[in-house]
Protein backbone atom coordinates (compact mmCIF):
# COMPACT_ATOMS: atom_id res chain seq x y z
CA UNK A 1 0.00 0.00 0.00
CA UNK A 2 1.16 3.54 -0.91
CA UNK A 3 1.53 5.83 1.48
CA UNK A 4 -0.84 8.89 1.22
CA UNK A 5 0.24 12.32 1.79
CA UNK A 6 -0.99 15.18 2.45
CA UNK A 7 1.09 18.30 1.34
CA UNK A 8 0.15 21.57 2.93
CA UNK A 9 1.77 24.44 1.11
CA UNK A 10 2.83 22.34 -1.97
CA UNK A 11 3.94 24.89 -3.95
CA UNK A 12 6.42 26.15 -1.76
CA UNK A 13 10.00 25.45 -1.41
CA UNK A 14 9.66 22.15 1.03
CA UNK A 15 6.50 21.08 -0.86
CA UNK A 16 7.99 21.20 -4.54
CA UNK A 17 11.32 19.20 -3.14
CA UNK A 18 8.58 16.87 -1.10
CA UNK A 19 7.09 16.05 -4.41
CA UNK A 20 10.42 15.71 -5.77
CA UNK A 21 11.04 12.74 -3.57
CA UNK A 22 7.26 11.53 -4.18
CA UNK A 23 7.88 11.44 -8.07
CA UNK A 24 11.20 9.65 -7.24
CA UNK A 25 9.45 6.91 -4.94
CA UNK A 26 6.03 7.16 -6.72
CA UNK A 27 5.69 3.08 -6.00
CA UNK A 28 5.55 3.86 -2.00
CA UNK A 29 4.10 7.40 -2.27
CA UNK A 30 1.29 8.83 -3.43
CA UNK A 31 0.44 12.73 -3.31
CA UNK A 32 -3.37 12.33 -1.75
CA UNK A 33 -3.62 16.12 -0.85
CA UNK A 34 -1.94 19.44 -2.27
CA UNK A 35 -2.72 23.24 -0.99
CA UNK A 36 -1.48 26.46 -2.23
CA UNK A 37 -2.24 30.10 -0.93
CA UNK A 38 -2.55 31.81 -3.86
CA UNK A 39 -0.42 30.41 -6.81
CA UNK A 40 -3.08 28.76 -8.79
CA UNK A 41 -0.69 27.75 -12.15
CA UNK A 42 1.48 25.91 -10.24
CA UNK A 43 -1.31 24.21 -8.35
CA UNK A 44 -2.95 23.10 -11.05
CA UNK A 45 0.54 21.69 -12.69
CA UNK A 46 1.14 19.74 -9.64
CA UNK A 47 -2.76 18.59 -9.53
CA UNK A 48 -2.56 17.69 -13.27
CA UNK A 49 0.65 15.52 -12.50
CA UNK A 50 0.24 13.95 -9.34
CA UNK A 51 -3.76 13.29 -9.55
CA UNK A 52 -4.57 13.57 -5.53
CA UNK A 53 -8.08 13.27 -4.85
CA UNK A 54 -8.48 16.75 -3.51
CA UNK A 55 -6.47 20.18 -3.62
CA UNK A 56 -6.93 23.32 -1.56
CA UNK A 57 -6.41 26.88 -2.62
CA UNK A 58 -6.57 29.30 0.35
CA UNK A 59 -7.10 32.39 -1.70
CA UNK A 60 -10.93 32.24 -2.17
CA UNK A 61 -10.69 34.74 -5.54
CA UNK A 62 -8.64 31.85 -7.27
CA UNK A 63 -11.49 29.02 -6.54
CA UNK A 64 -12.74 29.03 -10.43
CA UNK A 65 -9.14 29.38 -11.85
CA UNK A 66 -8.21 26.09 -10.19
CA UNK A 67 -11.99 24.30 -10.80
CA UNK A 68 -12.17 24.93 -14.09
CA UNK A 69 -7.89 24.12 -15.12
CA UNK A 70 -8.73 20.63 -12.96
CA UNK A 71 -12.82 20.32 -14.41
CA UNK A 72 -11.74 17.26 -16.79
CA UNK A 73 -9.87 15.37 -14.18
CA UNK A 74 -11.37 13.36 -11.14
CA UNK A 75 -10.14 16.27 -8.26
CA UNK A 76 -11.92 17.73 -5.25
CA UNK A 77 -11.38 21.37 -5.44
CA UNK A 78 -11.27 23.79 -2.50
CA UNK A 79 -10.88 27.10 -1.39
CA UNK A 80 -10.38 29.01 1.92
CA UNK A 81 -8.46 28.54 4.89
CA UNK A 82 -11.30 26.46 6.92
CA UNK A 83 -10.75 23.91 3.87
CA UNK A 84 -7.63 23.20 5.25
CA UNK A 85 -8.29 22.39 8.33
CA UNK A 86 -10.95 19.79 6.85
CA UNK A 87 -8.93 18.13 4.25
CA UNK A 88 -6.09 17.00 7.09
CA UNK A 89 -8.91 14.89 8.57
CA UNK A 90 -9.48 12.88 5.33
CA UNK A 91 -9.92 9.14 6.17
CA UNK A 92 -7.32 7.50 3.59
CA UNK A 93 -4.25 10.06 4.62
CA UNK A 94 -1.37 8.17 6.30
CA UNK A 95 0.81 11.55 6.90
CA UNK A 96 0.41 15.21 7.05
CA UNK A 97 3.55 17.24 5.69
CA UNK A 98 3.27 20.72 7.47
CA UNK A 99 4.59 23.20 4.97
CA UNK A 100 2.84 26.24 5.11
CA UNK A 101 4.62 29.22 6.49
CA UNK A 102 3.81 31.09 10.03
CA UNK A 103 1.04 31.11 11.82
CA UNK A 104 -1.05 30.06 9.15
CA UNK A 105 0.10 26.36 10.01
CA UNK A 106 -1.32 26.32 13.35
CA UNK A 107 -5.26 25.19 13.39
CA UNK A 108 -4.92 23.05 9.96
CA UNK A 109 -1.91 21.59 12.57
CA UNK A 110 -4.13 20.91 15.31
CA UNK A 111 -6.70 19.63 13.08
CA UNK A 112 -4.58 16.72 11.63
CA UNK A 113 -3.52 16.21 15.04
CA UNK A 114 -7.49 15.51 16.39
CA UNK A 115 -8.02 13.02 13.43
CA UNK A 116 -4.56 11.42 14.63
CA UNK A 117 -2.50 12.09 11.49
CA UNK A 118 1.20 11.32 12.21
CA UNK A 119 2.88 15.04 11.45
CA UNK A 120 5.59 15.74 9.20
CA UNK A 121 7.02 19.23 10.65
CA UNK A 122 8.29 21.89 8.39
CA UNK A 123 6.10 24.67 9.58
CA UNK A 124 8.17 24.80 12.78
CA UNK A 125 6.37 28.44 13.55
CA UNK A 126 3.52 26.21 15.02
CA UNK A 127 5.40 24.86 18.19
CA UNK A 128 7.74 28.58 18.05
CA UNK A 129 3.60 29.86 18.89
CA UNK A 130 1.94 26.90 20.75
CA UNK A 131 4.24 24.13 21.43
CA UNK A 132 2.67 23.35 24.91
CA UNK A 133 -0.09 23.06 23.38
CA UNK A 134 0.64 20.87 20.23
CA UNK A 135 2.88 18.92 22.08
CA UNK A 136 -0.17 17.78 25.08
CA UNK A 137 -2.61 16.99 21.70
CA UNK A 138 0.25 15.06 20.33
CA UNK A 139 0.22 12.79 23.41
CA UNK A 140 -2.80 12.83 23.84
CA UNK A 141 -4.04 11.51 20.18
CA UNK A 142 -0.66 8.98 20.55
CA UNK A 143 0.40 11.16 17.17
CA UNK A 144 3.63 11.34 16.27
CA UNK A 145 5.40 14.10 15.12
CA UNK A 146 8.33 14.08 12.38
CA UNK A 147 10.94 17.00 11.91
CA UNK A 148 11.71 17.73 8.44
CA UNK A 149 14.07 20.93 9.75
CA UNK A 150 17.28 19.68 8.97
CA UNK A 151 18.40 20.43 12.27
CA UNK A 152 15.63 18.41 14.20
CA UNK A 153 16.00 15.91 11.65
CA UNK A 154 19.94 15.64 12.48
CA UNK A 155 19.15 15.73 16.30
CA UNK A 156 16.50 12.64 16.17
CA UNK A 157 18.96 10.57 13.81
CA UNK A 158 21.35 10.89 16.47
CA UNK A 159 18.52 9.65 19.23
CA UNK A 160 17.81 6.75 16.64
CA UNK A 161 18.49 3.99 19.02
CA UNK A 162 19.53 6.10 22.34
CA UNK A 163 17.97 5.76 25.44
CA UNK A 164 19.92 7.47 27.19
CA UNK A 165 19.22 11.00 28.79
CA UNK A 166 20.58 14.09 26.94
CA UNK A 167 23.29 16.37 28.28
CA UNK A 168 22.82 18.89 25.58
CA UNK A 169 22.16 19.41 21.96
CA UNK A 170 24.25 21.09 19.86
CA UNK A 171 22.22 22.76 17.18
CA UNK A 172 24.30 24.11 14.46
CA UNK A 173 23.48 27.65 12.31
CA UNK A 174 25.46 28.51 8.90
CA UNK A 175 25.14 32.22 10.29
CA UNK A 176 23.68 33.32 7.30
CA UNK A 177 24.92 35.87 5.09
CA UNK A 178 26.02 38.69 6.95
CA UNK A 179 27.69 36.47 9.58
CA UNK A 180 31.10 38.51 9.01
CA UNK A 181 29.06 42.07 8.60
CA UNK A 182 29.76 44.87 11.34
CA UNK A 183 26.95 45.91 13.17
CA UNK A 184 27.97 48.99 11.19
CA UNK A 185 27.48 47.74 8.13
CA UNK A 186 24.16 45.59 9.25
CA UNK A 187 22.42 48.65 9.51
CA UNK A 188 21.91 49.17 5.62
CA UNK A 189 21.72 45.91 4.27
CA UNK A 190 18.95 45.08 1.76
CA UNK A 191 16.40 42.62 0.98
CA UNK A 192 17.66 41.62 -2.09
CA UNK A 193 21.65 41.10 -0.21
CA UNK A 194 19.39 39.10 2.85
CA UNK A 195 17.65 36.85 0.36
CA UNK A 196 21.08 35.53 -0.86
CA UNK A 197 21.26 32.37 1.64
CA UNK A 198 25.10 30.70 1.28
CA UNK A 199 23.89 27.46 1.43
CA UNK A 200 20.76 26.83 1.70
CA UNK A 201 17.69 27.93 -1.16
CA UNK A 202 14.43 28.74 0.66
CA UNK A 203 10.98 30.53 0.51
CA UNK A 204 11.58 34.50 0.97
CA UNK A 205 10.20 34.29 4.94
CA UNK A 206 12.44 31.97 6.25
CA UNK A 207 15.73 33.03 4.16
CA UNK A 208 15.20 36.80 6.06
CA UNK A 209 14.65 34.80 9.37
CA UNK A 210 18.07 32.98 8.99
CA UNK A 211 19.52 36.07 8.03
CA UNK A 212 18.89 37.50 11.45
CA UNK A 213 19.30 34.36 13.29
CA UNK A 214 15.62 34.25 14.39
CA UNK A 215 15.44 31.46 12.68
CA UNK A 216 17.89 29.56 14.55
CA UNK A 217 15.93 31.39 18.04
CA UNK A 218 12.64 29.37 16.57
CA UNK A 219 14.75 25.92 16.10
CA UNK A 220 15.69 26.49 19.75
CA UNK A 221 12.22 26.78 20.45
CA UNK A 222 11.35 23.80 18.52
CA UNK A 223 13.92 21.48 19.68
CA UNK A 224 12.83 22.20 23.33
CA UNK A 225 9.37 20.66 22.04
CA UNK A 226 10.10 18.26 20.02
CA UNK A 227 13.37 16.41 22.54
CA UNK A 228 12.24 17.81 25.72
CA UNK A 229 15.11 19.50 26.34
CA UNK A 230 14.92 23.18 28.37
CA UNK A 231 16.77 26.30 25.97
CA UNK A 232 19.77 26.40 28.94
CA UNK A 233 21.05 22.56 27.63
CA UNK A 234 20.56 23.59 23.64
CA UNK A 235 24.02 25.43 22.52
CA UNK A 236 23.78 27.25 18.89
CA UNK A 237 27.04 26.81 16.91
CA UNK A 238 27.44 28.61 14.04
CA UNK A 239 28.95 26.27 11.43
CA UNK A 240 28.86 27.96 8.27
CA UNK A 241 29.73 25.13 5.77
CA UNK A 242 26.20 23.60 6.99
CA UNK A 243 27.74 19.82 6.88
CA UNK A 244 27.05 18.99 10.17
CA UNK A 245 23.48 19.26 10.66
CA UNK A 246 23.67 19.53 14.38
CA UNK A 247 24.57 16.83 17.49
CA UNK A 248 23.54 15.38 20.60
CA UNK A 249 26.23 15.12 23.65
CA UNK A 250 25.02 12.52 26.02
CA UNK A 251 26.09 12.05 29.89
CA UNK A 252 28.81 10.27 29.38
CA UNK A 253 30.13 12.95 26.80
CA UNK A 254 29.60 10.84 23.67
CA UNK A 255 28.02 13.48 20.84
CA UNK A 256 26.40 12.01 17.85
CA UNK A 257 25.95 14.21 14.99
CA UNK A 258 24.36 13.94 11.65
CA UNK A 259 26.08 14.99 8.49
CA UNK A 260 25.40 15.55 5.00
CA UNK A 261 25.41 17.91 1.98
CA UNK A 262 22.50 20.90 2.44
CA UNK A 263 19.76 19.51 0.52
CA UNK A 264 16.21 18.82 2.54
CA UNK A 265 15.09 16.34 0.26
CA UNK A 266 17.01 14.36 2.94
CA UNK A 267 15.10 15.26 5.93
CA UNK A 268 11.86 15.15 3.60
CA UNK A 269 12.40 12.00 2.72
CA UNK A 270 13.07 10.36 5.95
CA UNK A 271 10.23 12.23 7.63
CA UNK A 272 7.78 10.21 4.86
CA UNK A 273 9.49 6.77 4.75
CA UNK A 274 10.55 6.48 8.30
CA UNK A 275 11.66 4.19 10.47
CA UNK A 276 12.81 2.58 6.68
CA UNK A 277 15.63 4.73 5.00
CA UNK A 278 15.43 4.83 1.00
CA UNK A 279 18.16 4.97 -1.30
CA UNK A 280 18.52 8.81 -2.80
CA UNK A 281 20.33 9.97 -5.80
CA UNK A 282 20.63 13.39 -3.46
CA UNK A 283 24.67 14.66 -3.68
CA UNK A 284 27.16 13.19 -1.25
CA UNK A 285 29.65 14.79 0.73
CA UNK A 286 32.85 14.77 -0.93
CA UNK A 287 35.46 14.46 1.53
CA UNK A 288 38.44 15.26 -0.68
CA UNK A 289 36.46 18.69 -1.40
CA UNK A 290 36.14 19.66 2.13
CA UNK A 291 38.35 22.31 3.11
CA UNK A 292 37.66 22.58 6.58
CA UNK A 293 34.63 22.38 9.03
CA UNK A 294 34.57 25.24 11.74
CA UNK A 295 32.34 26.09 14.76
CA UNK A 296 31.80 29.90 16.45
CA UNK A 297 30.14 31.11 18.76
CA UNK A 298 26.97 32.92 17.86
CA UNK A 299 27.32 37.17 18.30
CA UNK A 300 24.41 38.02 20.29
CA UNK A 301 24.75 41.86 19.67
CA UNK A 302 24.91 41.53 16.27
CA UNK A 303 22.22 38.97 16.02
CA UNK A 304 19.33 40.16 18.90
CA UNK A 305 17.11 38.20 17.79
CA UNK A 306 18.43 34.99 18.76
CA UNK A 307 18.77 36.37 22.23
CA UNK A 308 15.20 37.46 21.81
CA UNK A 309 13.93 34.01 21.20
CA UNK A 310 15.56 32.83 24.11
CA UNK A 311 14.38 35.22 26.11
CA UNK A 312 10.94 34.30 24.94
CA UNK A 313 11.15 30.75 25.88
CA UNK A 314 12.21 31.30 28.84
CA UNK A 315 9.11 33.38 29.93
CA UNK A 316 6.62 30.95 28.71
CA UNK A 317 3.17 31.15 28.27
CA UNK A 318 1.87 33.23 25.04
CA UNK A 319 5.83 35.09 24.81
CA UNK A 320 6.53 33.32 22.22
CA UNK A 321 3.55 33.39 20.56
CA UNK A 322 3.93 37.17 20.52
CA UNK A 323 7.67 37.11 19.07
CA UNK A 324 6.63 35.36 16.29
CA UNK A 325 3.77 37.47 15.53
CA UNK A 326 5.93 40.56 15.78
CA UNK A 327 8.59 38.82 13.91
CA UNK A 328 6.29 37.90 11.01
CA UNK A 329 5.07 41.97 10.72
CA UNK A 330 8.72 42.99 10.70
CA UNK A 331 9.94 40.32 8.24
CA UNK A 332 7.23 41.40 6.09
CA UNK A 333 7.92 45.08 6.34
CA UNK A 334 11.93 44.63 5.62
CA UNK A 335 11.06 42.90 2.75
CA UNK A 336 9.29 45.72 1.25
CA UNK A 337 11.69 47.79 2.73
CA UNK A 338 9.02 49.64 5.32
CA UNK A 339 11.88 48.10 8.04
CA UNK A 340 15.40 48.34 8.45
CA UNK A 341 17.65 45.17 9.11
CA UNK A 342 18.51 45.90 13.00
CA UNK A 343 14.98 47.66 13.55
CA UNK A 344 13.17 44.49 12.97
CA UNK A 345 14.98 43.26 16.67
CA UNK A 346 13.54 46.75 18.24
CA UNK A 347 9.93 46.19 17.06
CA UNK A 348 9.99 43.11 18.55
CA UNK A 349 11.41 43.64 21.69
CA UNK A 350 8.92 46.59 22.31
CA UNK A 351 5.76 44.25 21.53
CA UNK A 352 7.36 41.69 23.44
CA UNK A 353 6.92 44.54 26.28
CA UNK A 354 3.85 46.12 25.20
CA UNK A 355 1.39 42.90 25.10
CA UNK A 356 0.13 41.27 27.92
CA UNK A 357 1.64 38.23 29.53
CA UNK A 358 -0.85 35.11 29.71
CA UNK A 359 0.55 32.12 31.59
CA UNK A 360 -1.22 29.14 30.67
CA UNK A 361 -3.11 30.58 27.05
CA UNK A 362 -5.53 28.22 25.42
CA UNK A 363 -5.99 28.01 21.87
CA UNK A 364 -8.57 31.43 21.76
CA UNK A 365 -5.46 33.38 23.94
CA UNK A 366 -2.61 32.42 20.96
CA UNK A 367 -5.20 33.79 17.92
CA UNK A 368 -6.06 36.92 20.23
CA UNK A 369 -2.16 37.28 21.25
CA UNK A 370 -1.21 36.66 17.52
CA UNK A 371 -3.53 39.34 16.62
CA UNK A 372 -2.81 42.09 19.34
CA UNK A 373 0.86 41.46 18.76
CA UNK A 374 0.48 42.29 14.86
CA UNK A 375 -0.98 45.15 15.87
CA UNK A 376 1.36 46.36 18.07
CA UNK A 377 4.38 45.39 15.76
CA UNK A 378 2.67 47.42 13.05
CA UNK A 379 2.09 50.50 14.95
CA UNK A 380 5.42 50.55 15.73
CA UNK A 381 6.43 50.42 12.61
CA UNK A 382 4.30 53.41 11.10
P1 LIG B 1 7.50 28.97 0.94
O1 LIG B 1 7.15 30.40 1.09
O2 LIG B 1 8.43 28.58 -0.13
O3 LIG B 1 6.15 28.11 0.75
C1 LIG B 1 5.04 28.25 1.60
C2 LIG B 1 3.86 27.43 1.13
O4 LIG B 1 2.72 27.73 1.94
C3 LIG B 1 3.42 27.74 -0.29
O5 LIG B 1 2.81 26.59 -0.82
C4 LIG B 1 2.41 28.87 -0.09
O6 LIG B 1 1.50 28.99 -1.17
C5 LIG B 1 1.69 28.37 1.16
N1 LIG B 1 1.12 29.45 1.96
C6 LIG B 1 1.76 30.58 2.36
N2 LIG B 1 0.95 31.33 3.13
C7 LIG B 1 -0.23 30.65 3.22
C8 LIG B 1 -1.47 30.91 3.86
N3 LIG B 1 -1.67 32.02 4.59
N4 LIG B 1 -2.45 30.00 3.74
C9 LIG B 1 -2.26 28.89 3.02
N5 LIG B 1 -1.12 28.59 2.37
C10 LIG B 1 -0.11 29.46 2.48
O7 LIG B 1 8.04 28.47 2.37
P2 LIG B 1 9.09 27.32 2.68
O8 LIG B 1 8.73 26.10 1.93
O9 LIG B 1 10.44 27.85 2.62
O10 LIG B 1 8.79 27.07 4.23
C11 LIG B 1 7.65 26.36 4.70
C12 LIG B 1 7.84 26.07 6.18
O11 LIG B 1 8.94 25.16 6.32
C13 LIG B 1 8.17 27.31 7.02
O12 LIG B 1 7.58 27.19 8.27
C14 LIG B 1 9.69 27.22 7.15
O13 LIG B 1 10.15 27.82 8.33
C15 LIG B 1 9.90 25.72 7.19
N6 LIG B 1 11.24 25.28 6.74
C16 LIG B 1 11.64 25.54 5.46
C17 LIG B 1 12.90 25.15 5.02
C18 LIG B 1 13.31 25.36 3.61
O14 LIG B 1 14.37 24.88 3.22
N7 LIG B 1 12.55 26.04 2.78
C19 LIG B 1 13.84 24.48 5.93
C20 LIG B 1 13.29 24.21 7.23
C21 LIG B 1 12.04 24.60 7.62
P3 LIG B 1 1.82 29.95 -2.44
O15 LIG B 1 2.95 29.30 -3.17
O16 LIG B 1 0.56 29.95 -3.20
O17 LIG B 1 2.20 31.28 -1.87
MG1 LIG C 1 16.71 24.59 9.93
Amino acid sequence: MKRKICILGSTGSIGTQALDVIRAHSDLFEAYVLTAGSNADLLVKQAREFEPCAVVIADESQYDKVSDALSDLPIQVYAGSEALCQVVTMEPIDIVLTALVGFSGLRPTIAAIGANKPIALANKETLVVAGELITRLCCEHHVAMLPVDSEHSAIFQSLMGEHSAIEKIILTASGGPFRTFTLDEMRHVTAVQALKHPNWDMGAKITIDSASMMNKGFEVIEAKWLFDVEPERIQVVVHPQSIVHSAVQFEDGAVKAQLGAPDMRVPIQLALSYPERLKSDFPRIDWWDMKDLSFERPDLERFPCLALAYEATRRKGNAPCVLNAANEVVNLAFRQERCGFLQMADVISETLARVPYIKTPALEDYLATDAESRRVATQLLS
